[in-house]
C-alpha cells in the first residue's frame, strides 16, 4: 500500500480490498489517476460466490466515476464466449442514486441492437411493472447478469454468469439501492447463490449486502405466459415493505 495515502484513505482502501476478496476477486491493478486515492479494480473476475449477507458496503462517493471505471474494465470484453455474437455490450441504465434496482439475466435482440437493457417487449412490460409501483423508468437502475446477448436468446450458461457477474456486483456496490428486484431464475440464482425453484424463491425478502432483495418472474416469461402477469403484480405488490433497517 502506498506511503502517500492518508490513514483514512488506507482504511477505505483496505475495506475495499477486503470486500473484493469476500467476492472471490483476488487480482488487482491500479488505475493511473490524478485524483488522490486510487481505487483497486478487479482485473480477472473469479467465479460466483456467496453474496447473501447484510454487511454494509463501503460508501462510494463518486458514483459516475465508479460506474465509468466498471465500464472501462469491461472494455471490448472477450472474457467469455458470449462476446462472439454480440453487437453491443449492454452495461446498464438508469438513475445511479436509485433506491430500486432491477436485475435481469441478459440482453435480447432489441437490447443487443440498442445497447440498453429491457427496451423490447419485455422492456415495455418492465416499464408497466415500474409504473404499477408508482415510479418512472428514470427513477430506477436496470442491469443484467451477463452483458452480452446469448445466441438465440438461450439462457446464459453458469460459467458465463460466473465470469460476468462480478461486474454486476460492482454496479450494485456502486448504486447501493435499498431494494433489488431479481427478474427471473437466472438473476435470482446468481445473486442469491441458491439453486431453488422460482416458487420457493419468490414472495419473501432476502438480505443482500445492505440491500433488500425480492425475486419475481422475468418479464419475458410473463410475455410467454400472460396468466402469470396478474399473479406477479399481486404477488410482488403484495409484498410487505422491507424491514425498517433497509429504509434508513
Ligand atoms: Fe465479457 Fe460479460 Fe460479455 Fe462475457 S457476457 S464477453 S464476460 S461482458
Amino acid at each position: 500500500m502506498s506511503k502517500d495515502l492518508s490513514p483514512s484513505a488506507k482504511k477505505q482502501l483496505a475495506a475495499r480490498v477486503s470486500y473484493y476478496r469476500e467476492m472471490g476477486i483476488y487480482d488487482f491493478y491500479r488505475r493511473p489517476s490524478d485524483e488522490g486515492v486510487q481505487i483497486p479494480l478487479a482485473a480477472a473476475p473469479e467465479p460466483a460466490h456467496e453474496v447473501t449477507d447484510a454487511s454494509p458496503l463501503p460508501v462510494i462517493q463518486d458514483k459516475p466515476s465508479a460506474l465509468k471505471a466498471i465500464r472501462e474494465d469491461i472494455g471490448d470484453c472477450t472474457r467469455c464466449r458470449l462476446h462472439k455474437g454480440r453487437k453491443n455490450i449492454v452495461f446498464g441504465v438508469g438513475n445511479m442514486n436509485a433506491d430500486l434496482m432491477f436485475v435481469g439475466e441478459g440482453p435480447g435482440a432489441d437490447e443487443d441492437e440498442q445497447g440498453e437493457p429491457f427496451v423490447g417487449r419485455a422492456g415495455q412490460l418492465l416499464n408497466n411493472m415500474i409504473s404499477a409501483m408508482g415510479l418512472k423508468r428514470e427513477d430506477v437502475y436496470i442491469a443484467n447478469v451477463v452483458k452480452c446477448r446469448p445466441p438465440g436468446n438461450r439462457t446464459p450458461e453458469k460459467d458465463e454468469c460466473d465470469i460476468c457477474s462480478p461486474f454486476l456486483l460492482r454496479q450494485i456496490e456502486t448504486i447501493q439501492p435499498k431494494v433489488i428486484v431479481a427478474l427471473g431464475a437466472v438473476a435470482a440464482k446468481n445473486l442469491l447463490a441458491m439453486n431453488d425453484s422460482m416458487a420457493n424463491l419468490r414472495g419473501r425478502w432476502y438480505d443482500f449486502r445492505g440491500s433488500k432483495l425480492a425475486v419475481t418472474y422475468h418479464p419475458a416469461y410473463l410475455l410467454r405466459d400472460p396468466r402469470q402477469k396478474k399473479e406477479t403484480w399481486k404477488k410482488y405488490l403484495g409484498l410487505k415493505p422491507p424491514p425498517k433497517s433497509a429504509e434508513e
